[in-house]
């Protein structure tokens, strides 16, 4: 009987995370997955703040929000997922707006696990001035467990835990390959002093990234012709409820419905996906419709593992 309901269990617990996904891509060359939506604030229906592109079968991260990791392992193969690129070991190149915890919590899961799962060559990463510090320091708090892994009697290459860290200080390309062009442009962010966003293009989709941003005219500039915007938001209605020394620190650091849809009507993106979604007891509904004030093109509350 016991044996029984376990087996109820794992299959209701199946169902439960095939029914959450949702697809909306029209492309057969890129795909954007949502693998965090959250923030700092523990949700455990929004993992950390964190993004996949995936061009042909190549993945390209963006941000490092805690539970990456599993929620690109959801979407592979290996565990039932359909997106070839999501395999964890497949994962070599990624990027980050900015160095807050936020996003950076789940940077050990990215170095480390695609390696224990099989990753034979360096992670590549690119990012602002202080991703070589925080590398450097976390290869060093896990210095013991690579070594242990390198020569005990576990299989293990002497490639794939290793980082090639590359610092980008200035607004434009950063990065080019067959599959994209990275650009990166600086975003303010309370007197965060170095936040970016980035605008990817691949061969058949412009999408831009906003990161952590307060109102911005790059946002503008870089995302005027952009399939997709992929969007930071707090919901004004739960703002509203806030304490003055929280509506003073959300409003320089981040941006509101009301001023999403100011901006998206002057961009007129083909679609607007909000991520790192603060509530704050709002639904998904009521961020819409504070944005749909300003704006009347298409707007969609990313969840977790949503596919663009
Ligand atoms: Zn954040
Ligand atoms: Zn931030």
């Amino acid at each position: 009987m016991k044996k029984l309901i376990s087996i109820l269990l794992i299959f209701s617990v199946s169902i439960t995370i095939a029914v959450s996904q949702r697809y909306f891509s029209d492309s057969d060359t890129t795909k954007l997955i949502i693998l965090g939506s959250g923030t700092p604030n523990p949700s455990p229906f929004q993992s950390g703040c964190s993004i996949a592109i995936v061009v042909f079968d190549t993945p390209y991260i963006i941000d490092f929000g805690p539970g990456l990791i599993r929620k690109a392992a959801a979407m592979s193969p290996t565990y039932g997922g359909k997106i070839k690129g999501m395999e964890v070991n497949k994962i070599k190149r990624a990027f980050l707006t900015h160095l807050h915890s936020d996003h950076t919590a789940g940077y050990p899961d990215l170095i480390l696990t695609p390696w224990v799962m099989g990753r034979d060559e360096p992670l590549e990463v690119y990012g602002p001035e202080g991703i070589k510090k925080m590398t450097y320091n976390i290869l060093k708090a896990y210095e013991d467990d690579i070594r242990y892994r390198l020569y005990s009697s576990e299989p293990a290459n002497d490639k794939g835990w290793r980082v090639n860290s590359h610092e980008f200080i200035k607004e434009g390309i950063i990065y080019q390959d067959e599959n994209v062009k990275v650009e990166a442009f600086p975003v303010p962010h309370g007197t965060w002093p170095n936040a970016w966003g980035f605008r990817f293009t691949t061969p058949d989709k412009i999408i831009v990234i906003s990161g952590d941003t307060s109102p911005s005219e790059k946002i503008i500039e870089y995302a005027e012709d952009a399939d997709i915007l992929v969007h930071e938001v707090y919901s004004k209605k739960g703002f509203d409820s806030r304490t003055e020394i929280w509506k003073k620190y959300h409003s320089e650091h981040h941006t509101s419905t009301y001023e999403l849809g100011e901006i998206a009507a002057k961009i007129n993106p083909g679609l607007i996906v909000l991520y790192h979604i603060l509530f704050w007891g709002s639904s998904e509904q009521d961020l819409i419709d504070e944005i749909s004030a300003k704006y009347k093109g298409k707007v969609i509350a990313g969840r977790d593992l949503d596919v663009f």
